[in-house]
């Protein structure tokens, strides 16, 4: 029987989240009426969440396990997801149950209504520290303002897309992703539906500082050439500078001014130019190393255990 939804579950040491995801996924889904899977793919977890998963599988042929070689980051996990999903229509979930599994049959009603991207719009956020509210609206709001494509503002993963739209999504192999740009770049009739952002069910957040400051260069990079640009316009604002100080410092000296003199001035103007280039040199370095991921073909990722039928 052809599956109608596909609901994908990124889960990275969930161990006590998984029961609890497994029986709101499926006491949801069991009420459309409609044949359902939930795809699991476990990023290199070390606390038991994968026996935990396989288990699962084990006991009900509509839970399929893909089991990573190891962690390679929640948005690969989630490409995996939907690599190997089947159904009309794939939902993305957080495995921590912070988006209400309920809500899914929301999205699916604007699916029935012929929308192709139903993303859910995050109106309210429990149990969040306001340092990741904070960081998280700045990011928002800068994706926004300095991207190509129009993402979604206050928007996270959880959403669902149309089987159309997952097959151009699983043509674009690019290794630094962004999946809501992607989803958002590809087109086709979009539209949101706020929830309620709950707090996590159990454990920590598996996004420190340092993987939320990746997503978002992934973000600026894979959709914007803006800090490339700002090189050129630090260039132009400098060279204008100097342009019309030199004659007016000249002016200075040929008038008795000593103002001008001394090394302070030097140094000041010698290492604010070479911090500009070496940041410049910098956010260069970031589009080259990207570049060279993509020239060397690696696959996204591999997997230890993964179905045979895709
Ligand atoms: N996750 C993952 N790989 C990672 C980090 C996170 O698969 O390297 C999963 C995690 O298990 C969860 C989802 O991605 O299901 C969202 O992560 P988390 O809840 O920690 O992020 P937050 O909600 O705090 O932004
Ligand atoms: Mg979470």
């Amino acid at each position: 029987m052809p599956i109608t939804y596909s609901i994908i579950a990124p889960i990275f040491n969930e161990y006590e989240n998984i029961p609890e995801l497994y029986r709101r996924v499926s006491e949801v889904m069991n009420s459309t009426g409609e044949p359902w899977e939930l795809i699991l793919v476990d990023d290199g977890s070390t606390d038991g969440s994968t026996e935990r998963i396989r288990a699962l599988a084990a006991q009900d042929e509509r839970v399929r396990p893909v089991i990573f070689a190891r962690n390679f980051g929640h948005q690969i996990a989630v490409t995996a997801g939907l690599d190997y999903s089947r159904g009309q229509a794939v939902v993305i979930i957080d495995a921590d149950l912070q988006d209400p599994p309920e809500t899914i049959l929301e999205l699916i009603k604007k699916w029935r209504e012929g929308y192709e991207v139903v993303y859910a719009v995050r109106a309210e956020r429990e149990g969040e520290t306001w340092f990741k509210l904070l960081t998280a609206s700045m990011f928002y709001r800068l994706i926004y303002r300095i991207t190509d494509v129009k993402i979604p503002l206050d928007t996270g993963d959880f959403r669902l897309i149309d089987r159309k739209v997952v097959d151009v999504m699983n043509s674009m192999r690019e290794k630094h992703r962004f999946l809501r740009g992607m989803s958002s770049w590809i087109g086709f009739k979009q539209i949101g539906v706020e929830y309620k952002r709950a707090a996590r069910h159990a454990g920590v957040t598996k996004y420190p500082f340092r993987k939320m400051l990746k997503l978002a260069l992934n973000a600026i990079t894979g959709f914007s050439y803006f800090p490339l640009q700002v090189a050129t316009y630090f260039g132009f604002i400098s060279a204008g500078l100097a342009i019309l100080a030199i004659p007016i410092v000249a002016v200075l000296r040929l008038a008795g001014s000593h103002f001008f003199e001394g090394q302070t001035t030097t140094l000041i103007s010698v290492l604010f130019l070479g911090g500009v280039q070496l940041i410049s040199l910098g956010i260069l370095g970031e589009y080259v190393g990207r570049i060279y991921d993509e020239v060397k073909g690696r696959p996204l990722y591999v997997v230890r255990e993964a179905p045979k039928d895709v």
